[in-house]
């Protein structure tokens, strides 16, 4: 079985690769390393099983694969702004470019959809056959919507081609390997934590977040992956609920810190509530998340601990 992950030199794909590989699998990690870094797959290197592939999704390319797993996107919001209209096109283009590649050699593919395109949801905790409440035209739209065109496309390749596809609505992952300026709330809170520094909270911090630990996300990505016959989206996230203060006293809890609180203005269309319902992966998949929050911060807390300079 040969497994193409693309994104697979960033967080989530650097430890799906590792996992692949654990489990004798021959995989190609496909990555143009824009937020990806080679430090994160660099133990698998001398693999002879594993390969690197400098490419970028938006071109198509020719390869003998029996798996997808199209991850490739920059995930945090400073980064997915950076460029938007790059964001546009590893989407879309990278889908169809995945998708094309998919139908001729006729490999499964999976999309690394997001709870993003349910937006600022009105329904909660969110199901999947909840449509979403997307902004077309915000900043987040790059994104949000970027991801419910492959989400369409998928569909759509696999009603008029018959591709074998899967679509995983990944909630807010996190773990060890994020990169320290990332952007993204938890890396900000726990490098802010060990430095000492006031940890930003965005608006009042009421808004809220779900959090699954990498290992659980890349359990239940397998899974669907090698279930049959799931071609309708499913949520992958963990059901735990938190406001982004309460975040932030735990990370301030777990570092042994003294850093205070510093309130920043809200982004535009940031969501105000998030919280997967993961009946169907549970039914389906057979899935649950396994790591609680602290525990997962305090692995995450290490790794950053032997990563980022506190002084
Ligand atoms: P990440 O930024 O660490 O990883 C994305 C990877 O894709 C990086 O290695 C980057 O270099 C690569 N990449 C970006 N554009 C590319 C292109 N045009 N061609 C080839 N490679 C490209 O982010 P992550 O958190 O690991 O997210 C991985 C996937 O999961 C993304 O598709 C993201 O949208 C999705 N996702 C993540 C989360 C999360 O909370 N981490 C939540 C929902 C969805
Ligand atoms: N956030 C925050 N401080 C930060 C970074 C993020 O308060 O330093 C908030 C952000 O406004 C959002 C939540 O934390 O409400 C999650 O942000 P993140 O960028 O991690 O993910 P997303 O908004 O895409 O879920």
């Amino acid at each position: 079985m040969r497994i193409l992950v693309t994104g697979g030199a960033g967080f989530i794909g650097s430890h799906l690769c590792e996992r692949l590989i654990d489990e004798g699998r021959e995989v190609l990690c496909l990555d143009n390393f824009f937020t990806g870094r080679r430090v994160n797959i660099f133990h698998l290197l001398d693999n002879p099983r594993f390969e690197l592939i400098r490419h970028d999704v938006t071109e198509p390319i020719l390869l003998e694969v029996d798996q997808i797993y199209n991850l490739a996107c920059p995930a945090s919001p400073v980064h997915y702004q950076y460029n938007p209209v790059k964001t546009v096109k590893t989407n879309v283009m990278g889908a169809i470019n995945m998708l094309g590649l998919a139908k001729r050699v006729r490999a499964r593919i999976l999309q690394a959809s997001t709870s993003e395109v349910y937006g600022d949801p009105l329904v909660h905790p969110q199901t999947e056959d909840y449509w979403g409440h997307v902004n077309p035209i915000g900043i987040r739209s790059c994104y949000d919507e970027g991801k419910r065109i492959a989400e369409t496309l998928m569909t759509d390749y696999h009603r008029q081609n018959k591709v074998d596809i899967r679509i995983a609505r990944i909630f807010n992952t996190y773990g060890p390997r994020m990169l320290e300026d990332d952007g993204r709330v938890v890396s900000n809170f726990i490098v802010q934590a060990l430095r000492g520094e006031p940890l930003t909270l965005y608006g009042e911090g009421e808004q809220t977040r779900s959090f699954c630990y990498v290992d659980d996300l890349i359990e239940g990505l397998m899974r669907l992956m090698n279930t049959d016959d799931l071609h309708a989206p499913i949520n992958l996230g963990n059901p735990g609920e938190f406001t982004i203060k309460q975040l932030a006293e735990e990370v301030i809890k777990i570092c042994g810190s003294k850093s205070g609180l510093t309130h920043l203005p809200l982004p535009a269309d940031d969501p105000r509530q998030r919280k997967p319902d993961i009946s169907k992966a549970q039914t389906l998949l057979k899935w649950n998340p396994t790591i609680p929050l602290h525990e997962g911060l305090e692995r995450t807390v290490a790794d950053f601990k032997e990563r980022v300079k506190t002084t």
